[in-house]
């Protein structure tokens, strides 16, 4: 008798057969009135340029991770894998779309203007055709991207530039005095691009922290401890065209390790959003005590400006504090923090207060 099947008997009966399905860890962060914190990562890259991972994995990776959209930014002019998989800037949103459809993720077309460092690298998003913003003159191909309405930012600046040269030049001015380039990635990964951080202050350039992933990325651990450097994006509703409003109208808030980043108007009140002090459950003639609530991802570290409180306090992410004032019956007790781990600028902690009314 032919028996030569048998050996097939043991595989069949394997429980590993069933995979385990894709869980999605969600952020924890606050919204501001009439707006949603969406989590986007703006800058990633596929095997259609020189990332290793095929288009509709980042798509499940970003479900995975809790984030509300992402932009494939593969490079124009950087195509190493052309003897492999053919050069075709169009294909990773064509690939990835239906996978973004089925996740309910917003997924942005974008690619990545590539020229020398300094010239720079700068990403555009929300594009409708990339084959045709491809020029050698990067201002010319800024604009071509300008004219399919999308948004530009300037990726990474002072890449690769040496110390003693400048990382700002003339056609950077000239691209934002066009209104042609709208926005600038201080933080890349773990990175922080932060010389250019006060000058940028004097400019109408839009934040952004991306991960620029070009390998896999590792999964996060609890409460986001690990998490992809991302862009918080204040949007009206959770849709791309609210998506891309936002960002010209620069509401964007940087999140990498656990540094939050962001234009004072924005930064201070989400911050105010992500700490909860509860109305006093203890109060005698000498003090009330109080739990102040960390409601988001971000731990947070605060250090007394004025007023009365304790000198330092760490909140971690999740997690509620006791806080002991000591505050007289007579007057209101105020307390003003710097939190240490959200900046408005280099060195220019956001601010947080409250009056506990005696
Ligand atoms: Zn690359
Ligand atoms: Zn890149």
């Amino acid at each position: 008798m032919h028996r030569s099947w048998l050996w097939l008997l043991p595989l069949a009966s394997l429980p590993l057969l069933a995979a385990p399905p894709v869980v999605r860890t969600e952020i924890r962060l606050p919204n501001l009135p009439d707006l949603v914190t969406l989590k986007c990562d703006l800058h990633l890259h596929t095997v259609f340029s020189d990332g290793e991972v095929w288009p509709p994995v980042r798509v499940i990776e970003a479900w995975r991770d809790g984030l509300d959209a992402i932009a494939l930014t593969d490079h124009i002019e950087y195509q190493p894998k052309t003897n492999d998989i053919p050069s075709n800037l169009s294909r990773p949103y064509e690939l990835a779309a239906g996978v973004a459809r089925e996740h309910g993720l917003l997924l942005i077309r974008g690619a990545e203007i590539t020229k020398s460092p300094d010239i720079g690298h700068y990403n555009a998003i929300f594009l409708t055709n990339i084959l045709d913003i491809a020029h050698d003159d990067v201002v010319e191909s800024v604009r071509l991207a300008h004219q399919q309405g999308a948004f530009v930012f300037w990726n990474h600046p002072g890449w690769r530039i040496a110390p003693d040269q400048p990382i700002v030049r003339p056609h950077q001015e000239q691209m934002i005095a066009s209104n042609w380039l709208h926005g600038i990635e201080l933080w890349n990964d773990d990175t922080p691009y932060t010389n250019v951080w006060p000058w940028a202050m004097t400019t109408k350039l839009t934040w952004l922290g991306n991960s620029d992933y070009h390998r896999p990325i590792p999964p996060p651990t609890e409460h986001h401890a690990n998490h992809r450097t991302l862009t918080l994006v204040l949007a009206r509703e959770r849709t791309v065209p609210a998506l891309r409003e936002a960002l010209f109208q620069g509401r964007t808030l940087i999140w990498s390790g656990n540094l939050l980043a962001g234009r004072r108007e924005w930064l201070e009140p989400f911050v105010a959003a992500c700490l909860q002090l509860d109305p006093p459950h203890l109060r005698d003639s000498k003090r009330v005590v109080a739990e102040l609530r960390n409601v988001s991802d971000v731990p947070l570290e605060l250090v007394r400006l004025e007023g009365t409180g304790p000198a330092t306090i760490s909140v971690p992410a999740g997690r509620s504090v006791l806080v002991r004032i000591a505050a007289p019956t007579n007057s209101p007790a105020r307390l003003v923090y710097a939190v240490q781990n959200a900046l408005c600028g280099p060195g220019e902690p956001a601010r947080v207060q409250w009056t506990i009314e005696r």
